[in-house]
């Protein structure tokens, strides 16, 4: 029977050290602050934000969200972020996905600044992130590695599969698969037959918003099982991943909720510390 990968429990020992960091920051005067811009009023990413506000609030970060209208116009939107850049109390700026259709998101990611930019997604941070400096870390991805260091699960020589090519889930988190030296297979919605591919991983990876994506037959014996999914079924959180049919096959496997998602949240609390930190020469 495989073993649950517990990320609450995780996060929250993580969480309690970057407390102290922040309170003998704030002795010295410095603030750890970011701010959220939300465009119009999903309502996913309303959940988010008061989680991370909570996790924020307990570790004694500011965080600060510029909600916006839907028809939020991209000249405004830039103008806000240029402002925000200039800010010396602003340490990191993030922008919540999605945004409306008329904001052209990879021009208002280039807007940021990369000093500022705790979502690693400005083109020179992304470029940082592939030839392997951590400059700033992309926080579900360094939420992975941290919960498979965690358990000593390591990755040079495995076969990795991951499944979702997003920006801020499936690239970057191969770009650190890649440099702790995994072989690794990125799946998406045209990929055909996927079963050919994740059966054969040793750690799969799963990213990608669909409830049961992942069945049994899909799963080596002993496999290392991420979740990084999370769906709303009948009122309740859940994977991608069948996990009741799953666990008995595996070796390890993250639950939904309680896995990648509270290790998300800390991890980019850890990036508001860094670039606060960084940038007061600390
Ligand atoms: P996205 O919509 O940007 O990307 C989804 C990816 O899945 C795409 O690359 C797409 O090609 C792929 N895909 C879609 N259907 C597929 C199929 N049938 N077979 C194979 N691939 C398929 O989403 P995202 O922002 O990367 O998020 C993915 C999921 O992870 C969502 O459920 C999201 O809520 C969740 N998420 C969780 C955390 C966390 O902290 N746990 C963080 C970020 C995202």
């Amino acid at each position: 029977m495989g073993q649950f990968l517990d990320g609450k429990n995780l996060a929250d020992e993580r969480a309690a050290i970057l407390k102290t960091q922040v309170s003998k920051l704030k002795s010295q005067g410095i603030v750890p602050l970011f701010c959220v811009i939300n465009i119009g009023d999903d309502p996913s990413s309303k959940l988010y934000i008061k989680t991370k506000k909570r996790r924020a609030d307990e570790i004694g970060i500011v965080q600060k969200v510029y909600q916006l209208p839907k028809t939020q116009s991209q000249q405004s939107l830039l103008t806000l972020i240029d402002r925000l850049n200039q800010d010396k109390k602003v340490y990191g700026i993030m922008i919540q996905l999605p945004v409306p259709p008329q904001i052209n998101l990879n021009e208002a990611l280039e807007h940021i600044d990369p000093e500022k930019d705790v979502d690693c997604l400005t083109p020179s941070n992304v470029g940082r992130l592939w030839r392997g400096d951590h400059y700033v870390e992309p926080a579900t991805a360094h939420g992975v590695l941290a919960l498979l260091d965690h358990y000593q699960i390591k990755l040079h020589g495995k076969k990795v599969v991951i499944i979702g090519r997003s920006s801020i889930v499936g690239k970057p988190l191969a770009a650190l698969m890649l440099e702790r030296d995994a072989t690794v297979s990125i799946l998406h919605s045209k990929t055909k037959q996927l079963a050919e591919y994740t059966k054969n991983a040793d750690i799969l990876v799963s990213a990608v918003g669909h409830a049961n994506l992942i069945t049994p037959e899909m799963v080596k014996e002993n496999a290392v099982v991420i979740d990084v999914g999370i769906n709303r079924v009948n009122n309740q959180t859940v994977g991608d991943v069948n996990t009741v049919l799953i666990k008995p096959k595996v070796s390890f496997i993250t639950p939904v909720p309680g896995g990648i998602g509270p290790l998300t949240v800390e991890s980019l609390m850890e990036q508001v510390v860094k670039l606060t930190r960084r940038k007061n020469g600390r």
